[in-house]
């Protein structure tokens, strides 16, 4: 990428992903000579409003922007606010990505996630499939903001020559996450009721069955491979940033592993009055695997105990 010194914004810094791409830059070795990295949040611009984001960009002036930044929740969250979803969503990355051409940013990385892609679909979803159908019910609004992402990437692309491209990470966790049970996705969500399931002596309750699949990626790998993309990948095509399809596990399993990590030894039961939501979105990580064979992910069981004991140790202050 030359000698030009390096401005890197990274939208949504405060969030799970930001901080985690934090933490490899600051305490990891991340950071590469000439870089200047600033992590944002919403004290510091609110991205919905335009005036707000080209001030931050004439404030910052970025030559390169990893961008976050999004109204982001579990499958709960979504149900309830598929609108919000869709409205705020839209405009954040619309903001955003026109701030970044009129300031001439050299890159642009944003990020989708695997639950836009079409409900009814083949297995393993891969790259070539955002637009292929409606996305499941549940997310509608998250979904098609998401997709528009890839719509503006390309259009900035052919009409300017824009290098913005996206990432497609599947369901993220690790420290930093929201664990609050209304709005947060499902492994923060299980270890805060195991939690208080301990600390009560009462039953741990998972919501639905239990048996939809997941592909989960711990977010200290995710940052990894942000900072991969933003460095080495230039294509506007979008990426699956993903675990294998074998490491996919059922909610079930996922709640086992957080019951043993978090050492209960209480009851635990299914409410499957609560929505099961999306059985399944199983994707290849194949494009990724061929660019970064060697990339090595930490293992599930690891990675869950380090989020398990990230979450007792910062109780106190952290988003519940
Ligand atoms: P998060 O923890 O909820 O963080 C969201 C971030 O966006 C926060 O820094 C928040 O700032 C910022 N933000 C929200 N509204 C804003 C606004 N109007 N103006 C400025 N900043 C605003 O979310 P995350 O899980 O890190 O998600 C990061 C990205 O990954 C999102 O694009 C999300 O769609 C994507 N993703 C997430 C998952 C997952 O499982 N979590 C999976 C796939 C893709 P404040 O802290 O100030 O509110
Ligand atoms: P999704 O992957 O986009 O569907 O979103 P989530 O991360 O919210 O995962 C939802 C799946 O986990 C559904 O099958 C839920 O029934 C199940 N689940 C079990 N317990 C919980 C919980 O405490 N919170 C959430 N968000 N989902 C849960």
């Amino acid at each position: 990428m030359g000698d030009r010194k390096k401005v890197i914004l990274v939208t949504g810094g405060s969030g799970l992903v930001g901080k985690a791409i934090e933490t490899v830059v600051n305490e990891r070795g991340g950071r590469q000579e000439g870089e200047e990295w600033h992590f944002v949040s919403s004290k510091d611009a609110d991205l919905t409003n335009r005036e707000s984001t080209q001030e931050l960009f004439k404030r910052i002036k970025p030559t390169h922007v990893i961008h976050l930044a999004a109204l982001v929740g579990g499958l709960f969250r979504n149900l309830k606010y598929n609108l919000d979803f869709y409205r705020q969503n839209t405009i954040i990355n619309d903001n955003v990505l026109y701030t970044s051409y009129e300031n001439k940013v050299e890159k642009v990385v944003s990020c989708l996630s695997t639950c836009i892609f079409p409900d009814k679909t083949i297995y393993p979803i891969d790259e070539t499939m955002i637009h292929n159908g409606p996305p499941h019910n549940s997310n509608f609004g998250y979904a098609y903001a998401k997709r528009m992402i890839d719509v503006q990437n390309r259009a900035y692309h052919s009409q300017y020559g824009c290098k913005f491209t996206s990432v497609i990470p599947t369901n993220v966790f690790g420290p930093h996450d929201n664990f609050n049970l209304e709005d947060g996705h499902v492994l923060p969500g299980l270890i805060n009721k195991v939690y208080t399931a301990k600390k009560t002596n009462t039953p741990f309750v998972v919501w639905g069955t239990g048996s939809p699949l997941r592909q989960f990626i711990y977010s200290l790998d995710l940052a990894h491979l942000f900072i991969w993309v933003l460095r080495e990948y230039d294509s506007c095509d979008p990426i699956i940033l993903s675990v294998a399809e074998k490491d996919e596990v059922t909610i079930k399993q996922a709640a086992e592993m957080v019951v043993e990590a978090m050492e209960f030894k209480g009851e635990v039961v299914y409410d499957t009055t609560k929505s099961d939501g999306q059985h399944k979105k199983t994707a290849s990580n194949a494009k990724l695997m061929k660019l970064c064979p060697d990339f090595k992910f930490t293992p599930f069981k690891q990675a869950i105990k380090e989020t398990c004991d990230w979450f007792v140790a910062n109780y106190d202050t952290l988003r519940k």
